[in-house]
């Protein structure tokens, strides 16, 4: 996910010693927070959240397994059913969704550092992107709730039909790493304005920001058992939710092998409503007439590797004609020295860590496979800083990629960049579309015909043109083909998603 890489602040080394300062001094929530409070988890299991660019324990973490899933799922019933969030009034639900919102900002390096510290990612990206995004994202819900009208049907006069928009009931939240705050405030956001009742799992990678929103959420008033957090395993509190027989809804970010699981609950289960947001393997399109190389190239080097490449939609295919290859691919080369990789907690570093070493294995393999297929490397490609105990990969471009090899067709979710060339609009586009994702796609030309043509042609359900984009909280952002299943988040079709129409028909005298 993700709009755009922040502006860069040069900070000074007072900078650096308050960020230290201010790790020394975080207080980490490890309970699961349930029924407005933190409890201890019925099983007594926890597992370790490591701070992948040390390679160091960070907390132990209390491991939910289905009891206790079952616990926060009477809780959050229960309030739906009294009432205490689902029948505020809306002026009073946004009241409270904004003071939550104002919590969360105020509260913006705290939950900063959490992001950083547990998934690698730069300090820098975390206090000016995801956490500022997170607030954004909770306040413009909040506001959306009292502007949002019913409708009222064409009948004659003896009847009346009522077309009502009603929360579904209880929610579950289940969510990835790679955006640990901002991936809970695109689900809960919307899930909560609409009154329901949620349940939210992190991923077990990264509990720490999810567990202290809960804390907050309470704080500005939202309802005990209204939002809940459950720490756990994927296949074990995941699989739990997803099975429940009463909850009504899943939204899941992750991977598309487990958003298909996410299907199959469903249907095992009780047919809850899912919505999926799922992986891809984005093109970024650029066409002879392409203007300004400079600005194409930091766009481009901002789709493939801000967050680490650890990102859905990660433009890791660079689908250029070929007469503009050899300049691109030389400004390229150039730009990346002005992304360092580093320690997170230096507000200088752009590249932080993978997010463990199973995933840094991953990737590297991926670019084992690029070069055992044949594709050129031309910058990267190495794990760097082995000495710190982290998991850091450099940013890696291969040249002379074909659209078959196998880095041109996996989510490689790493900083690794395929070049691949092409000669005419037909083909680029045909190269573009041939994937099973179809989660964004940008495309560069100054053709105004050209822009409505192949922004139309390209099979992807946000396409950003002259620019990495994915929009902003106005615009809906979700999946074509195996990038998604039905959801879209931000904006206000997300909040519709999580409500259900009922028709109420009356007969009049
Ligand atoms: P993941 O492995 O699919 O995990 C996502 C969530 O599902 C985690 O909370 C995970 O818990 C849980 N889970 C794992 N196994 C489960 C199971 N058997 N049953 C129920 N839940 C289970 O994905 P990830 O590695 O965290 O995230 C990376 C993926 O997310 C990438 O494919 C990326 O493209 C996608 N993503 C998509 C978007 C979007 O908007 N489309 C945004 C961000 C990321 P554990 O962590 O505890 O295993
Ligand atoms: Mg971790």
């Amino acid at each position: 996910m993700g709009v755009k890489s922040p502006e860069r602040e040069i900070m000074n080394h007072t900078e650096n010693d308050k960020i230290r300062s201010a790790v020394s001094r975080l207080d980490f929530r490890t309970q699961a927070f349930i029924d407005g409070k933190f409890v201890d988890v019925a099983c007594g299991k926890s597992f370790v959240t490591e701070n992948p660019a040390t390679g160091k324990p960070l907390a132990e973490i209390a491991a939910c397994d289905k009891e206790d899933i079952d616990r926060a799922v009477e809780a959050a019933r229960s309030a739906f059913e009294k009432g205490s969030w689902s029948k505020m009034s809306p002026d009073d639900r946004k009241k409270v969704l904004l003071k939550f919102a104002d919590l969360l900002e105020t509260h913006t390096d705290e939950l900063a550092l959490l992001d950083c510290l547990e998934a690698g990612k730069p300090i820098q990206d975390c206090s000016t992107f995801d956490i500022p995004e997170t607030v954004k994202c909770i306040r413009w819900h909040a506001e959306a709730i009292d502007k949002l009208y019913d409708h009222v049907s064409t009948t004659s006069s003896d009847n009346l039909g009522l077309i009502l928009r009603e929360p579904i009931g209880v929610v579950g939240a289940v969510i990835p790493w790679n955006f640990p705050a901002l991936m809970a405030a695109w689900k809960i956001g919307p899930a909560l304005a609409a009154g329901n009742s949620v349940l939210l799992k992190p991923s077990e990678l990264t509990s720490l920001s999810a567990l202290r929103m809960g804390e907050l959420a309470g704080e500005a008033g939202v309802p005990q058992g209204v939002f809940n957090v459950l720490p756990g395993l994927g296949e074990t509190a995941g699989q739990a939710i997803g099975l429940h027989m009463d909850i009504d809804m899943v939204a899941f970010t992750g991977s598309t092998e487990v958003g298909r699981l996410c299907l199959s609950y469903a249907a095992k289960s009780n047919l809850k409503r899912i919505i999926l947001e799922c992986g891809g393997k984005s093109p970024q399109v650029v066409m002879a007439d392409a203007p300004e190389i400079d600005r194409i190239a930091v766009n481009v080097l901002n789709s493939a590797f801000w967050n680490m490449g650890e990102n859905c939609s990660c433009g890791s295919r660079l689908i250029i004609h070929e007469s503009l290859k050899d300049p691109l691919l030389d400004r390229l080369i150039e730009l990346c020295k002005e992304w360092p990789v580093g320690d997170p907690l230096n507000p200088e570093t752009r590249v932080g860590s993978m997010i463990g070493k199973a995933h840094m294995e991953k990737v590297l393999g991926y670019i084992e496979a690029g070069n055992s297929e044949g594709a050129q490397l031309v910058l990267g490609g190495r794990r760097v800083l082995e000495e710190t105990g982290g998991y850091f990969i450099e940013p890696t471009i291969f040249d002379k990629v074909s659209n078959d090899m196998k880095i041109a067709r996996e989510e490689i979710f790493g900083p690794v960049l395929s070049v691949i060339t092409f000669t005419s609009e037909e083909q680029a586009i045909s190269i573009a579309n041939d994937t099973n994702y179809g989660l964004a796609a940008s495309v560069y030309t100054q053709d105004v015909n050209a822009v409505h043509r192949i922004s139309r042609a390209l099979k992807a359900g946000t396409v950003s043109v002259n620019c990495f984009s994915e929009g902003d909280m106005t615009t809906p952002f979700g999946g074509f083909k195996e990038s998604g299943f039905f959801g879209r988040d931000k904006s206000i079709w997300a909040h519709e998603q999580y409500t259900q129409l009922k028709t109420v028909w009356m007969q009049l005298d």
